[in-house]
C-alpha cells in the first residue's frame, strides 16, 4: 500500500504580503459597489470590468512565463489570490476557468501562434473559457465521448453535443474533447483529441440549462458541422487521454473546492455573536478546525505542484473532503442557530444565505469529478485497487 504524502508546506512571506495587497484591492472594490460580499454568489458569477482590473494587477495567469503576459510567480502566491477572491465572493467567472486550467493546457499543448495570441488576452482578463468534456452519455467515463471531429481540408468538422458546460453562454473559447478515431482493441482510451474551439464559429448552438436554484450556470452545446482549423488541435491527435488527466489535476486542487459556500461559516459566526454558548462555541471550533485542516492540505497540494510533483491522489482527497465538509456546513449552521432570535437583520441575511447554500451544495458531489470516482482514484493511488 502506498502512503498518502502531504508535504508540510507553509505559505512563504511573499505570499502573506500579496494577501494584504489582494485584501486592500477587494475592500476598495466592495466600497466602490462593484460587488456585494454578503450574498450567495455562484462560483462563476462574472463581471468583465472586475476581471480586467484583476488582470491589470497581474493576478491572472500569474504563474505563466512573462512572454505570454504571466508574472512567473509561484503556485502558492496564486493560491492566496484565489482564496482571497473566493472568500470575498468576488465575481471571477469571466477569467477563472482560463486562469485555472485552460491557460495551462494551452501553455503545454498549443502551438506558438495560438499561445502568443490567446494567453496575453487571458492574463488581461479579456478572455473567457469553458470546458467541453461531458456529453449526454459520457461524464465520469470521458473516454466514451462520441462528439466526432472528422478530418477535412486544413482542419476538422465537428458534430455532436456537449452537456453541463459551465459558462458556455459567455465563453469566447472552449477546450473541447472530441473523437478523432475509434478506440483500439488494446486501448479504449485511444482516439480522442483536445481542440481549441472559437465559440463564435458558425455551427455552434448554446442551449441554457437551469441549475437546482433555477439559475443559468451551465448549458448544452450542440456542434453542427463546425469547422476547427488544424492549428487549434492541442497536443497529439488521438492521444488526449494523456492530457485530460493533467487538466483535471488543475481543476480539483484549489481552495475553491472547499470555499464555495464559506459565507455560511462567516455569517454563522456573526449570528452566534461574540459570546456564544458552549454548544455554539464548540460547533464553530470544530468547523474552523476542519476548515483549517482542509486549507493546510490544499496549500500542500499547491506546494507540490510548484515543486513539479503530481499530487493527483492528494488533490482528489482535498476535493472529496471539501465536498463532504461543505455539504455538512449548512446543516450544522441550521442546527447551531435553531434557537436564536429570527428577527434581526443579521439573522435574516443568514437565513437567505443558508437557503442559497442548501440549494447549491448537492452539485458539489458531481462537478469536477463525482465523489465515487474520486474515491476510486484515491483507492488506486493507495494501491488498493
Ligand atoms: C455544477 C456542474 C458543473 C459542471 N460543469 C461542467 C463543465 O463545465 N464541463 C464539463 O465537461 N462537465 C461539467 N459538468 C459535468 C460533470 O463533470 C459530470 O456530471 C460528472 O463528471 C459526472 O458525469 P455524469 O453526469 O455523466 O454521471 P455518471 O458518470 O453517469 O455517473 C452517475 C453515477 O455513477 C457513479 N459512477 C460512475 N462511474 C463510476 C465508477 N467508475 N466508480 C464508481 N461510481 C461511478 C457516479 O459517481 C454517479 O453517482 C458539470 C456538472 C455540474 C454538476
Amino acid at each position: 500500500m502506498t502512503a498518502i504524502q502531504f508535504d508540510p508546506i507553509r505559505l512563504p512571506p511573499e505570499a502573506q504580503a500579496l494577501r494584504a495587497e489582494v485584501r486592500a484591492f477587494v475592500r476598495q472594490e466592495i466600497d466602490a459597489g462593484t460587488f456585494d460580499p454578503h450574498r450567495g454568489a455562484l462560483l462563476l458569477e462574472s463581471n468583465a470590468d472586475f476581471s480586467r482590473k484583476v488582470g491589470a494587477r497581474g493576478w491572472i495567469g500569474m504563474t505563466w512565463p512573462k512572454r505570454y503576459g504571466g508574472r512567473e510567480r509561484s503556485f502558492l502566491e496564486r493560491y492566496v489570490v484565489t482564496e482571497e477572491l473566493r472568500v470575498a465572493n468576488a465575481p471571477v467567472g469571466l477569467h477563472f476557468t482560463a486562469d485555472r486550467q485552460s491557460g495551462p493546457m494551452l501553455l503545454k499543448f498549443a502551438g506558438e501562434r495560438v499561445k502568443a495570441d490567446i494567453l496575453p488576452r487571458i492574463t488581461r482578463g479579456e478572455c473567457c473559457f469553458c470546458i467541453g468534456m461531458s456529453e449526454p452519455d459520457s461524464g465520469s467515463d470521458l473516454f466514451a465521448a462520441k462528439t466526432r471531429a472528422l478530418r477535412c481540408e486544413s482542419g476538422w468538422r465537428v458534430r455532436g453535443t456537449k452537456l453541463w458546460t459551465t459558462g458556455a453562454h459567455r465563453a469566447d473559447y472552449m477546450i473541447g474533447l472530441f473523437r478523432t478515431s475509434a478506440p483500439t482493441k488494446d486501448n479504449r482510451r485511444h482516439g480522442l483529441t483536445q481542440f481549441l474551439v472559437d465559440m463564435t464559429a458558425p455551427g455552434i448552438k448554446v442551449n441554457p440549462i437551469a441549475n437546482t436554484l433555477g439559475q443559468h450556470e451551465f448549458n448544452e452545446v450542440v456542434f453542427d458541422d463546425m469547422f476547427v482549423p488544424d492549428e487549434h488541435a492541442l497536443g497529439e491527435i488521438d492521444m488526449a487521454w494523456k492530457q485530460a488527466a493533467s487538466e483535471l489535476g488543475y481543476e480539483r486542487s484549489g481552495p475553491e473546492r472547499f470555499l464555495e459556500i464559506s459565507y455560511v461559516l462567516f455569517e454563522l459566526v456573526r449570528v452566534l455573536g461574540s459570546s456564544p454558548d458552549a454548544r455554539g462555541a464548540e460547533g464553530i471550533g470544530r468547523l474552523v478546525a476542519q476548515l483549517h485542516t482542509l486549507r493546510r492540505m490544499s496549500v500542500s497540494v499547491n506546494g507540490m505542484l510548484q515543486a513539479g510533483k503530481d499530487p493527483t491522489l492528494e488533490g482528489s482527497i482535498v476535493k472529496d473532503m471539501g465536498t463532504v465538509w461543505q455539504q455538512l456546513l449548512p446543516h450544522k449552521a441550521r442546527d447551531l442557530t435553531a434557537f436564536i432570535d429570527g428577527e434581526t437583520h443579521d439573522r435574516k441575511r443568514f437565513d437567505q444565505l443558508l437557503a442559497h447554500a442548501t440549494g447549491i451544495v448537492p452539485k458539489l458531489t458531481i462537478q469536477g469529478g463525482t465523489s465515487e470516482v474520486l474515491r476510486g482514484i484515491i483507492a488506486r493511488g493507495l494501491g488498493l485497487r
